[in-house]
């Protein structure tokens, strides 16, 4: 018979339920307004409107995947200036390492999404099934006709804020109010509905039943963070020289001095929305939201005893307090010389896209030359090259634009749409607004004219001005 040592484990520990308690304190406060700010800014934000003129769309933010373009308020990014785009997502990256650097894991803590969804779902659990003794009865209860019942309801609750949330990226990517209406009519593409399917799936998935479990076994930033902080970050400590050894109100009254200030409420750990217990020191569970600290203040007034029992702290900080020195202020705390560089990358980098942003042409000229053939000899014995010449015009509006010759003694140029008879050595022509208008452009020179290099210059017409210029080599039998 086999050793019951021997018997393989199973791989997985079985999921304990985690029922965070209702907690007050200026951390929940902050946690409220972040919360309130990220799903304002993610549902209202499709709805602003900004208006750019008759040619272009007045959704202020909008990915148009059609006309690839990214609008947002008055920048519009064009596909070729997707560097723009690259250059925000590497700020963006490197503004977590900055937020990291100075005050730990708020990112995780406050702004996440599943952060934020997951904690939408356990304020519904509190609302609908009482706060978390009840919720914890409940959920060991056996299955009934009750039961099913509140279950169904708090799912469809669910379901309800998870589509909500499906519902509001697709308005990203169209007119949110030409698709909404088209949505509900069943005239939106197809697309529209697989994307809502899927993030209605994932969001009810992810933040009504994985929660925590998200944060601990599939996001890699917890691990990436964790490598990132070093004693000078803050992070949520238990000052365990201050805490330990552990005893009741009673036991301190009768043995002074005995027992440490942690009376083992475990109230801490009751609020923790991840279900561990800080005591045992950081862990990759902890995602800094502390509200372990807003419940261990709440009882160290209680009890009489100073706040701060668990409180953000520095490693070398509390080392420092521990020989009994007084803690430092947190502000100070945060201004330490990894930071600093952070925030001297972050901020050149910033400026430097604002000043690409600035400085960007706003009209440009591509040009491609005919290769085959590279030359045509005409009746008269003049020589003809082809060019297609691409026209961008990034304005909304449309503009009057001149083509023209630089160099290349005696030629002169005409397009598809006119007549040899009117070539010249320049041509004006309008672009439309928002778009690069292709031309196919063909220039003449008297014969015995040389092979040489020559300029196409692009001129706008309008009070605005700008231009571009493009080199190019003019071919000849013989080269
Ligand atoms: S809330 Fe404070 S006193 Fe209560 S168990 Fe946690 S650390 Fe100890
Ligand atoms: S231990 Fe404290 S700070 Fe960490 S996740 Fe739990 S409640 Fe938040």
């Amino acid at each position: 018979m086999r050793n019951p040592a021997q018997v393989p484990q199973g791989l997985y520990e079985k999921r304990k339920a985690v029922c965070p308690s209702k907690v007050d304190g200026k951390f929940r406060r902050l946690k409220w307004a972040v919360m309130i700010a990220c799903l304002a800014v993610y549902y209202i934000t499709p709805w602003l409107r900004w208006d750019r003129g008759p040619y272009a769309p007045d959704q202020a933010v909008l990915i148009d995947l059609a006309h690839r373009r990214f609008y947002m308020f008055s920048i519009e990014i064009w596909p070729q200036e997707f560097y723009l785009v690259a250059g925000l997502l590497i700020m963006a990256g490197i503004g977590l390492f900055l937020v990291t650097s100075a005050v730990g894991r708020a990112w995780c803590g406050y702004a996440c999404p599943q952060t934020v969804w997951t904690d939408l779902y356990q304020h519904l659990d509190r609302w609908l099934d009482g706060d978390r003794n009840a919720q914890l009865r409940l959920d060991a209860a056996p299955w009934g006709p009750a039961k099913i019942a509140r279950r169904t309801f708090k799912w469809a609750i669910y379901l309800l804020i998870a589509f909500s949330t499906g519902g509001a990226w697709i308005l990203y990517f169209a007119d949110a109010p030409t698709l909404w209406g088209e949505f509900w009519t069943g005239e939106a593409a197809s697309i529209a509905y697989s994307t809502v399917t899927v993030l209605t799936a994932t969001t009810f998935w992810f933040g009504g039943f994985m929660r925590e479990q998200v944060c601990v076994y599939m996001c890699p930033w917890p691990r990436i963070q964790s490598a990132m902080l070093d004693e000078k970050s803050l992070i949520v400590t238990y000052k365990d020289w201050r805490g330990e050894p552990r005893g009741s109100i009673k036991k301190a009254e009768k043995n002074p001095g005995a027992v440490g200030d942690c009376i083992d409420c475990r109230q801490c750990v009751a609020v923790c929305p991840t279900g561990i217990d800080i005591r045992e020191g950081p862990q990759i569970g902890c995602i800094t939201c502390a509200l372990c600290i807003d419940a261990c203040d709440r009882v160290m007034a209680e009890i009489g005893r100073p706040r701060g029992l668990i409180d953000y702290a520095t490693l070398e900080d509390a080392e420092s307090e521990k020989k009994g020195a007084p803690p430092t202020a947190h502000w100070k705390l945060i201004w330490h010389p990894r930071t600093l560089v952070y925030l001297a990358i972050w901020s050149a980098l910033g400026l430097g896209l604002l000043f690409m942003l600035g400085t960007r042409k706003h009209i440009d000229l591509a040009i491609q030359k005919d290769r085959n053939p590279p030359y045509m000899v005409l009746s008269k014995g003049e020589i003809r090259n082809a060019w297609t010449l691409k026209l961008k015009n990034m304005e909304n509006r449309p503009r009057p634009m001149k083509v023209s010759i630089e160099g290349l003694p005696g030629a002169v140029m005409w397009t598809d749409s006119m007549p040899r008879e009117q070539a010249a050595r320049e041509l004006t022509m309008t672009v439309p607004a928002d778009t690069t208008l292709p031309v196919r452009a063909y220039v003449m020179v008297p014969t015995g004219t040389a092979g040489q290099d020559f300029a196409f210059q692009l001129a706008a017409q309008d009070a605005d001005g700008g231009g571009d210029r493009s080199e190019t080599h003019f071919s000849t039998p013989g080269e």
